[in-house]
């Protein structure tokens, strides 16, 4: 008899599948290196055993089948941007790298249907071209899928105005089941729950349909404060202002400025900074704020110049992290709820307790209708007991976090899992989607 790595040559185009080292290693990491206690258990992970690049949803539902049969596991991978490990397939079998399904079906009126592996920052500039634009995305828009964006992401830039993912910006999805034959199903409303920040374990979404907003005109810019007191009291004014429409709100303390080296010239060194995207008429507005509470814009990028060079956005989210990395390299990070009513003492108390061990670095989003201090603290990584220590402290204090160095599902950033859980067992009886990254017992 003949293994499936035989068979599945044989059965499809070679076009679509390949089994070289060099391919299947490289598609079988994603960024999870970000976190040193990932780093230490996905490094070695065996690579998938075939990565296959399907053209369209047939070729989707074939493979799936073909999976199904032989008890094959498919780890399913946009762009590979993801921290959390999420499209490393830790049982081998196939990676299902769906990037070459990057169709922009329709842009219309207030919406935009897309096939998975388009990339976030194409859309944007089409769905612009038509006088409209993308609610939210990350801060690797230029590289991520919006399949990856919807299963393995939860929100970025334009968040502060919209939300996250589950605050009605994925308005239908087209999902593909992993049984003896696929189904293909079309899900909205609440049951988009179960598909959004999935890892892929509860289906495959091969078409997703998102809300688009009208234009607008954008600016960003960096104003700094003495501190990062100020820099947050100016920015959850700047937030709650209605009459101003913006896309980023992030203050961070020093010294994480000074690891924004394409910025080195025109940062002041020793201050906060808040790094904002705002719309370009309303500057008179947000320099009246920030002089204010004491600060003053130090960089601007005007409406006509945005997305020509390098941007304040592409410094915020988890490129804080980025940047603060490719300085120290024993830097790592956290994901926080900050309380709104009282995040200013739980600044104070985690500064008191870990003065330069964490940096606070802050991105003001509105989820669910409210207002939200949520944060990327830089860590110092000293070892993984002193990193779990300080994470208790933190929900000690009532700052919440969502674990950024796991990659199962259950103990990460997306809270309740129970319905994805029912839902895979329904969908994907065998467990074969993505295993190991959502516990469920079959
Ligand atoms: P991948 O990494 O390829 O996949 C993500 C997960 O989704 C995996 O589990 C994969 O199996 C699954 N998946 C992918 N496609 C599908 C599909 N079609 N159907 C079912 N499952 C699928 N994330 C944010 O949310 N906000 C940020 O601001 C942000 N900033 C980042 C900054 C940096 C520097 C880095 C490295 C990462 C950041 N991320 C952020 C994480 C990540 O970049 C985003 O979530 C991104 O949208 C993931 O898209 P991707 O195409 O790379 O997905």
């Amino acid at each position: 008899s003949i293994s499936w790595e035989q068979e599945i040559q044989e059965q499809f185009s070679e076009e679509i599948i390949h089994v070289d080292q060099a391919t299947r290693e490289k598609l079988s990491k994603d960024y999870y290196w970000y976190s040193p206690v990932l780093n230490r258990q996905l490094e070695h992970i065996k690579a998938a055993d075939a990565i296959v690049t399907p053209r369209n949803e047939t070729e989707v539902a074939e493979i799936l089948a073909f999976g199904y049969r032989h008890h094959i596991p498919v780890t399913v991978r946009g762009a590979g941007t993801g921290n959390y490990g999420q499209a490393v397939p830790m049982q081998g079998g196939i990676v299902l790298d769906l990037s070459r399904m990057d169709d922009i079906v329709e842009i219309g009126p207030g919406f935009a249907r897309l096939q998975c592996g388009v990339r976030l920052g194409v859309i944007d500039k089409k769905a612009r071209e038509a006088g409209q634009e993308i609610r939210i995305y990350p801060s690797t828009y230029v590289k991520a899928t919006v399949g990856g964006f919807v299963s393995g992401g939860s929100g970025g830039i334009g968040s502060i105005t919209h939300g996250n993912l589950w605050d009605g910006n994925v308005l239908e999805a087209v999902i593909y089941t992993m049984e003896e034959k696929p189904q293909r199903l079309v899900v909205s409303g609440p049951d988009l729950f179960n598909y959004i920040h999935n890892y892929g374990t509860t289906g495959i979404l091969t078409e997703v349909t998102i809300p688009l907003s009208p234009r607008t005109e954008w600016a960003q810019a960096i104003v700094q404060f003495d501190t990062l007191e100020q820099a947050m009291l100016f920015g959850e004014e700047l937030a709650q202002e209605a009459a101003v429409l913006k896309r980023l709100v992030a203050p961070m303390e020093w010294p994480i400025p000074s690891y924004f080296v394409p910025f080195a010239k025109v940062i002041q060194a020793g201050k906060a900074a808040v790094m904002l995207e705002f719309a370009e008429i309303s500057l008179p507005l947000v320099e009246q704020l920030a002089s204010r509470f004491g600060g003053h814009i130090g960089h601007f990028i005007a409406a006509n110049q945005y997305r020509k060079t390098i941007g304040v956005s592409d410094f915020t989210w988890n490129h804080t992290t980025l940047w603060a990395m490719k300085t120290d390299a024993s830097m790592t990070y956290l994901q926080a709820g900050f309380k709104l009513e009282s995040y200013m003492e739980q600044i104070r108390e985690l500064k008191a307790k870990f003065g330069d061990e964490m940096y606070l670095h802050f991105e003001w989003v509105r989820s669910a209708g409210l207002l939200t201090p949520t944060a990327l603290p830089v860590v110092r990584f000293q070892s993984e007991e002193r990193l779990y220590e300080i994470i208790s402290y933190c929900e000690s204090i009532g700052v919440r976090i969502f674990d950024p160095h796991t990659w199962v599902l259950d103990h990460g950033g997306r809270g309740e899992v129970n319905s994805m859980e029912l839902k895979k067992r329904v969908n994907d009886p065998r467990g074969l989607l993505n295993p190991g990254k959502i516990i469920v017992e079959m």
